[in-house]
């Protein structure tokens, strides 16, 4: 084990070394920034709590090597509660399936080679401004800092310490590893329904050669592994089960992402995309703006609230629209019942919309399927006709897409 970091003062440390907090690391230090990374983890990457997806435009971002890549993704199937399958074409690869912990191990590396002083297992266990208390080896350091960024998870206490609080809501996602051969390997499978996994989805994703990594979120906490067994019982009978995980994935943008010596990136900040749970494109989309403006704000000796508010504001006008609508989404998929998704999967199964959905669809932007239906009165009419809307939802979904 490493002894703990003594510099007399770094100008940023990062809490947590995911994707959001070895990004937020790596390019802090590539402006020159002193940077020291802690993770409480014994192994970056472990255990993974992943289905691994992620756009080819979020690969490149993270600049991991490619051989962490296990499969590329070019369509989904989409199942409805009454069986109906919808299949939906992208024209080119539109994302890759990873092994998440090398992914993850992959961007410390990264970090590590830009300058970046890794310490592990290290627990930040309490902060005041400019100053973090770390605890590694059996015993409590104050390390002196300028900037802290929180990434540390859905369950943040730099966010906590910080007065910050918690996104609007929790999805507990579950998953398990099967023997799987698919019918098409570079096809991803999600599965609509309230009774399988009420509030969110399920999902069948083609891993490694002839196995494919299987899940649900709920917001039934409690539930939900019962609603997976349930669902392997009928969907996957007989399989072996195996790799086990679960965790949770916060939705809704918080208030308030920074404070008086800290930003907050990635889950800490509730940057998942609320449609998907997708959270590792938008943590380090937004962990690339934390270290900018971290550093101008060491270079100009300022690191008050309001000098490092510009983070605030250039990451929500990056995706704050896409994380409202995807809370509109998620808000209407709640009020809906199996009858009615089914009724939505009915009108979706026009060749019209599921080519324009295989053009348009963009697991980032997911609002971007929303756009370009508005153009198609005739479709959207339609689809007036089958969702529960109420003028509320309706206005708000218009001002987040005009
Ligand atoms: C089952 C499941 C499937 C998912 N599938 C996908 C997917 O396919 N694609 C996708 O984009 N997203 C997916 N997600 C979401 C994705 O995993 C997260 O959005 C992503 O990991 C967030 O990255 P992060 O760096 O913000 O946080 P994390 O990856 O959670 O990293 C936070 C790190 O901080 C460390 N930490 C916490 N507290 C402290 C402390 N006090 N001191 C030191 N270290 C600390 C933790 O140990 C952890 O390593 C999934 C989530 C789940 C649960």
């Amino acid at each position: 084990m490493k002894p703990m970091p003594n510099r007399d003062t770094y100008d940023v440390v990062v809490v947590g070394g995911g994707p959001a907090g070895a990004v937020a690391a790596r390019e802090s230090a590539r402006r020159g920034a002193s940077v020291l990374l802690i993770e409480e983890r014994r192994q970056i990457g472990l255990p993974v709590q992943c289905t691994g997806l992620l756009s080819v435009r979020g690969f490149e971002a993270a600049e991991a090597n490619p051989d962490v890549i296990l499969r590329e993704v070019r369509g989904a199937f989409a199942h409805a509660p009454d069986g109906r399958i919808l299949s939906v074409e992208s024209p080119r690869v539109h994302a890759y399936v990873m092994d998440r912990d090398r992914f993850d191990c992959n961007l410390v590396e990264l970090a590590r080679n830009a300058g970046v002083e890794v310490q592990i297992p290290a627990r930040a266990v309490g902060f005041q401004p400019g100053k973090l208390s770390v605890q590694a080896d059996g015993k409590t350091e104050v390390i002196k800092t300028k900037v802290v960024i929180g990434a540390d998870g859905p369950q943040s206490r730099v966010a906590r310490w910080a007065g910050l609080a918690p996104p609007e809501k929790f999805i507990v996602a579950i998953q398990v590893t099967i023997p799987y051969e698919p019918e098409r390997e570079d096809f991803v499978h999600v599965y609509l329904s309230r009774t399988i996994a009420p509030a969110f989805f399920a999902w069948a994703v083609p891993s490694t050669r002839g196995y494919a990594r299987v899940g649900l979120g709920t917001d039934d906490g409690k539930k939900a592994r019962t609603y997976l067994d349930c669902w392997l019982n009928k969907e996957f009978p007989g399989r072996t089960v195996m790799g086990f995980n679960a965790g949770a994935i916060p939705i809704g943008p918080v208030e308030r992402t920074v404070s008086d010596g800290v930003l907050l990136v990635g889950d800490a900040a509730g940057q998942a995309k609320p449609t998907s749970g997708g959270g590792i494109f938008t943590g380090i989309s937004c962990a690339k703006i934390a270290a900018e403006v971290a550093m101008r704000a060491v270079s100009e000796n300022d690191v008050s609230k309001k000098n490092l508010s510009e983070y605030e504001k250039r990451w929500r006008e990056l995706f704050e629209m896409e994380l409202r609508f995807g809370m509109l989404a998620h808000e209407l998929l709640c009020r809906m019942s199996d009858e009615e998704i089914s009724k939505v999967f009915e009108t979706a199964d026009d060749p019209e919309l599921l080519t324009l959905i295989g053009e348009h669809g963009d697991i980032d932007y997911p609002s971007g399927i929303a756009k370009a239906l508005l153009k198609k009165p005739a479709l959207w009419g339609k689809f007036l006709q089958v969702v529960p809307w109420d003028m509320d939802l309706l206005i708000k979904a218009l001002r987040y897409l005009l």
